[in-house]
């Protein structure tokens, strides 16, 4: 009796020869292994192998296991890429995150390259990833890491990071903003001095002086790197801890504020580590038996590396005041006020760290806009809600930033209808800290309804971390999304990403494009100075006022015309925002709360 082949192999040996066709054709090891899971089952190892010559017996077992789990023929799930370091991955995306920021190389003003990658698309590396010095830009990092109280990769992994970008290194830190980097180095000039002079100094008592000064100029330069801060008032009488006398400028009264109740007359010993050194190195220098030459060179260096390190301070001091709009504006944030946090997100993996070109989202330099808005619940609770933006192409400028703005305040408006008033904060990259954004303000409050009371804005790498949290949150449920096999290559799939399965815990993301009908003239911005500013206050008189450091003085009034007036500030919504299960977020306490010495008595 012949027995009547079953439907399903009636044409098996034709499905059969095509399998092994395409089998041999094809070079990616995940299709191979799929059809191979279509005839796995139904064949001993040994026909297989006759079948397609070459087979491993390793190759059978893979696609008999993917056929029993996951079905004949099933799509193979895509692999997370392996790293050689078993790196932490979100280690890594923090660590990159932070080299490819935007905000990190706009203030470098380097500008960026292309770079075209295996599939044709090109990405944007900044230049400052190119040209400054490794240890620098680790070093920056570390310290951001140390601030944001967050755990990074080892150095030498974070030097592997780097050496792996696709670009050549050099040495030049020229407009790279690194006050920390620079103070550093210019402690290292003034320690290099000291040695040098002591090559000439026979008397025993100056070098036993010399050798003092190094010691003050080590434990000086650990202090500005740790305790200085925390030393730091709105009022003290030690001038270099009082923070309004710092930050006053001398020679604008609009920019002055005064201490009343106390005087300057406090002098504190770790502060004056450093110009007590300094003036003692000059004077041994003076008497110094050597050619006039060398000591004018020695006094230059000097000079140079005090006031490089005086920077340092006032950075440092600039960046806890700019911290404190933050600090207070939350404390104090009524109903109906919110704090908007803006920051841009660009993501990029060099490639040495990646397995799979469809595994890094972001290859074609998917840009995300994140505007985290803080407000206060009916129980003074303070809650968070945030709005990214995806986009595909974009050019990272003011009118991106201002589009964007408007179509966040229009969808708070809807959502969060008891919202009138909300506070900006950033930092400063040129995208943000612009004039022209500033006279686009007056517009876009018009426009939704919402009154943008203020601005302030962070110094560099400074108070971002609410930003870097989210981005942190949404970029693991891409991850995940990318994991179980959907391609997240675009800006359309990242907002699809983020919104699966109920969304992420207080983010919404939108897919929308920059209108480019939006463009604006070159405009003349008449506000003069721009740099210096870093708080900026919108009147409802057509004017706005302009603070050089957050609440020193009265500020400056400068009346803005209205040319941006007619301007249509817009973004091409192709998917909007979608609420996810959890819309709002919970803000601890502890994260803000901690600063009773700011206050004024
Ligand atoms: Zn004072
Ligand atoms: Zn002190
Ligand atoms: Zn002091």
């Amino acid at each position: 009796m012949i027995q009547d082949k079953d439907p399903e192999s009636a044409n098996s040996s034709e499905l059969q020869e095509i399998i092994v066709k395409i089998h041999q054709e094809s070079t990616d090891r995940n299709t191979k292994q799929q059809l191979l899971s279509l005839i796995a089952l139904s064949h001993t190892k040994k026909d297989l192998q006759q079948l397609i010559p070459g087979l491993t017996v390793y190759a059978i077992n893979e696609a008999r296991k993917h056929a029993k789990t996951n079905g004949h023929g099933a799509i193979i799930p895509k692999q997370l890429p392996v790293f050689r370091h078993r790196m932490d991955k979100d280690k890594l995306d923090h660590a990159l995150d932070f080299f490819f920021s935007p905000s990190f190389h706009q203030v470098s003003s380097f500008g960026v390259k292309e770079m075209k990658l295996d599939n044709g698309n090109t990405v944007t590396i900044p230049e400052v990833v190119r040209t400054a010095c490794h240890a620098t830009l680790i070093n920056v990092y570390t310290k951001f890491c140390t601030e944001t109280e967050f755990l990074p990769l080892s150095r030498s992994t974070l030097f592997k990071i780097l050496n792996a970008c696709p670009s050549s290194r050099r040495t030049n830190l020229k407009g790279l903003d690194n006050c920390a980097a620079d103070g550093g180095a210019s402690y290292e000039t003034l320690l290099t001095t000291v040695k040098e002079m002591g090559n000439y100094v026979v008397d025993e008592e100056v070098q036993v002086e010399l050798r003092d000064c190094k010691d003050s100029l080590n434990a000086s330069k650990i202090y500005l790197k740790t305790d200085f801060k925390a030393h730091l008032r709105k009022c003290d009488k030690c001038p270099d801890h009082c923070i309004n006398y710092s930050l006053s400028d001398p020679t604008d009264q609009h920019l002055q504020q005064h201490c009343v109740d106390h005087q300057h007359d406090m002098v504190c010993e770790r502060c004056n580590l450093l110009p007590q050194a300094v003036s003692t190195i000059k004077r041994r220098l003076s008497e110094l038996d050597i050619p006039d030459e060398v000591r004018n060179d020695l006094l230059a260096s000097i000079d140079v590396a005090e006031a490089k390190i005086l920077e340092w301070k006032s950075h440092i001091v600039r960046g806890v005041n700019q911290d404190l709009a933050r600090i207070l504006l939350l404390e104090e944030l009524k109903d109906g006020e919110c704090l908007i946090i803006m920051d841009w997100a660009m993501k990029f993996l060099p490639l040495a760290f990646r397995e799979k070109q469809s595994d890094w989202f972001g290859q074609k330099g998917v840009n995300w806009h994140v505007s985290v808005c803080i407000f206060k619940d009916e129980n003074q609770n303070l809650m968070q809600r945030t709005y990214t933006h995806t986009m595909d192409a974009v050019k990272q400028d003011w009118v991106a930033v201002a589009s964007v703005l408007e179509h966040t305040l229009r969808t708070i408006k809807i959502q969060l209808p008891r919202i009138n008033t909300v506070y900006l904060r950033s930092d400063n990259a040129g995208c943000y800290h612009c004039g022209s954004l500033w006279l686009a303000i007056p517009k876009i409050t018009e426009t939704t309804g919402i009154t943008i009371a203020r601005y302030d804005y962070s110094e560099p790498q400074n108070g971002k971390s609410y930003c870097d949290a989210k981005i942190a949150h949404m970029r693991g449920k891409i991850r995940r999304s990318a994991a179980s096999g959907s391609d997240v290559l675009t800006a359309s799939d990242m907002k699809m990403a983020i919104d699966k399965h109920g969304g992420v815990t207080s983010c919404q993301a939108a897919y929308v494009a920059v209108d480019p009908n939006s463009l604006v003239k070159k405009i003349t911005c008449p506000i003069k100075a721009i740099t210096k500013i870093s708080n900026v206050r919108f009147n409802n008189d057509d004017t706005i006022t302009a603070w050089k450091a957050f609440e020193i003085g009265n500020g400056k009034k400068i009346s803005i015309n209205s040319t941006l007036n007619d301007v249509e500030l817009n973004v091409d919504v192709h998917a909007n925002f979608t609420i996810p299960t959890q819309p709002d977020g919970i803000i601890k306490k502890t994260n803000y709360a901690k600063t009773d010495r700011f206050r004024v008595i």
